[in-house]
């Protein structure tokens, strides 16, 4: 690493804790000022340096990280946004001693809203190119989850208040802007990738945004709100937050593409899934209890989604659980276990019909060379490209397994002995047609050994796989790179 660029590493190192030392050192000033109720211009200043600080942050950023600029420009411009609803609010609120509600800080306040959305949407591009539909279904129960919650405590009373259009526009567009970050949020924060600093720091100040704004309708609409109450705490510590995420050293890597397309069902993602299915039922009977008044319809409508959304998610996880455990992680083939499986099944019915069925069991020649010249990752090459091979020389339908390190199994239905060796041919001439790449500018030429078995020449699948094993054991003894059938076996010299 250059000098350089380690400086500048140990500058924004630096930075991020510093922002994170200096946000309750303002905070605890903003409070003793606002105690004392005493030199108002100073407490405007402190309250807006909380937002202003993650505007300037990534400013900063977003000229020494061309990578990151235009994610960073929205952030910059979403944090200038509550730092002009800030400035606005106070000042009215100063001068006029009376901030008119909807007003031009409500104009730049809710301009924040889909400015954050942009940039964390920009972030999910960035972190799952692809599509991340479990992903998406888990963003979608936390959104139905949450948003039922603030459309029960917040959008439905502030409907019922009778106040004028535009108040009442500007009253649900603050939940509304809540419910766009809830869904952005909860997309960013279960979608495949690493889970850095940078992105659990946003985490928090979603969450304390999300729970801040909530708390300040409810108080808003009860007539409790109080200009410099407990809440203030949260907005301003969710600047520093996003300030602190920005200056993290690791917040690039918080925009690269993961390699994992669908994340794990971890017990803390159920957990959240869980708790986020149950809030409707929950809150049905919170309310229930309290004043017998709960609205069932929308609380039923909810919790069918939830269900059905959660279904939908459970059944992914099956198939994708089923899916692991019959594919080889290497080459993507099917599984030895699936390999059996389909054996039986083909077996029986083969039993049944009468059919023909045979069985190719291949090795590779001399692998243990290979992996001594080329190293492991030029072996597992030859793996792969000797997949590749096999999947084009056999018929589609046909099962093709990774049996074991460097064997490979193919079934065969309705295929009998002379079908089944012109295969064997067809696959052994094809693998070895051309030199196998093992490394950028490296080639290894790479044979097969293929012993063939076929029922009804062997009783059971079990002794199928004995005989095909033996068939390929002689295969190797006449001298590799030769196909053998079980019937002919004892022909060759051992
Ligand atoms: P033969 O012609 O008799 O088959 O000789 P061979 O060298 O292929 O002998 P053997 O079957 O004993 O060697 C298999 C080797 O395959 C040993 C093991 O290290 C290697 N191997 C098994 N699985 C993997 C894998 O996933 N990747 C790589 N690179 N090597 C593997
Ligand atoms: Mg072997
Ligand atoms: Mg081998």
């Amino acid at each position: 690493m250059s000098s350089a660029v380690s400086a500048v590493l140990t500058r924004r190192i630096a930075a991020w804790h510093l922002c994170l030392a200096v946000a309750p050192v303002v905070i605890g000033l903003y409070y003793a000022l606002v105690h004392l109720g005493v030199s108002p211009g100073t407490q405007v200043a402190l309250y807006v340096s909380a937002n202003a600080a993650f505007a300037v942050c990534a400013l900063v950023v977003a000229r020494r990280t061309p990578a990151l600029r235009t994610i960073m420009l929205l952030l910059a411009a979403s944090g200038a946004a509550g730092v002009a609803g800030d400035v606005t609010f106070y000042f009215q609120a100063l001068v006029n001693s009376e901030v008119p509600y909807p007003g031009t800080a409500d104009v730049f306040y809710l301009a924040a809203y889909p400015l954050m959305a942009a940039a964390l949407l920009l972030v999910i591009r960035r972190r799952t190119p692809g599509w991340d539909g479990a992903s998406g279904i888990d963003a979608a129960i936390v959104a139905v989850g949450a948003g039922y919650v603030v459309y029960e405590y917040v959008i439905a009373p502030t409907w019922n208040v009778g106040a004028d259009n535009l108040t009442l526009f500007v009253s649900v567009a603050y939940p509304l802007g809540d419910l766009m970050l809830i869904v952005v949020g909860a997309r960013l924060m279960l979608g495949a990738g690493p889970r850095t600093t940078s992105l659990r720091l946003i985490g928090g100040y979603l969450v304390l945004v999300l729970f801040a704004d909530t708390v300040y309708s409810i108080q808003s609409l009860n007539g409790t709100y109080q200009a410099g109450n407990y809440l203030d705490v949260f907005w301003m510590t969710s600047g520093f937050l996003v300030a602190a995420a920005i200056l993290h050293p690791g917040v690039t890597k918080m925009a690269s593409p993961s390699n994992t397309a669908t994340p794990d069902a971890t017990t803390g993602r159920l957990l959240v899934l869980a708790g986020a299915a149950m809030t409707a039922p929950t809150s049905l009977l919170v309310i229930d209890a309290r004043t017998g008044e709960a609205d069932v319809s929308t609380a039923a409508i909810i919790c069918n989604v939830l269900f059905l959304l959660v279904l939908v998610r459970m059944t992914g996880l099956v198939r994708a659980q089923r899916h692991a455990a019959i594919t080889d992680g290497l080459t993507g083939l099917r599984s030895r276990r699936f390999f059996e499986e389909s054996l039986r099944s083909e077996g029986a019915r083969a039993g049944r019909n009468h059919a023909p069925l045979s069985m190719l069991l291949l090795d590779i020649d001399h692998f243990k060379n290979i992996n001594d010249t080329h190293g492991h990752n030029g072996g597992d090459r030859v793996l792969v490209e000797v997949t590749h091979r096999l999947r084009e020389l056999v018929r589609p339908g046909d099962v093709v397994a990774r049996y074991g390190g460097e064997e490979f199994a193919v079934l065969l239905p309705n295929t009998g002995p002379a079908a089944a060796r012109e295969i064997a041919e067809r696959v052994r001439r094809g693998v070895s047609s051309a030199p196998i790449a093992v490394a950028d500018s490296r080639t290894a030429r790479v044979t097969v050994s293929v012993g063939i078995a076929g029922m009804p020449g062997t009783a059971t699948t079990d002794e199928l796989v004995l005989a095909a094993d033996r068939a390929l054991y002689a295969a190797k003894n006449a001298g590799r790179n030769q196909v053998c059938a079980a019937d002919e076996e004892s022909l060759v010299p051992a």
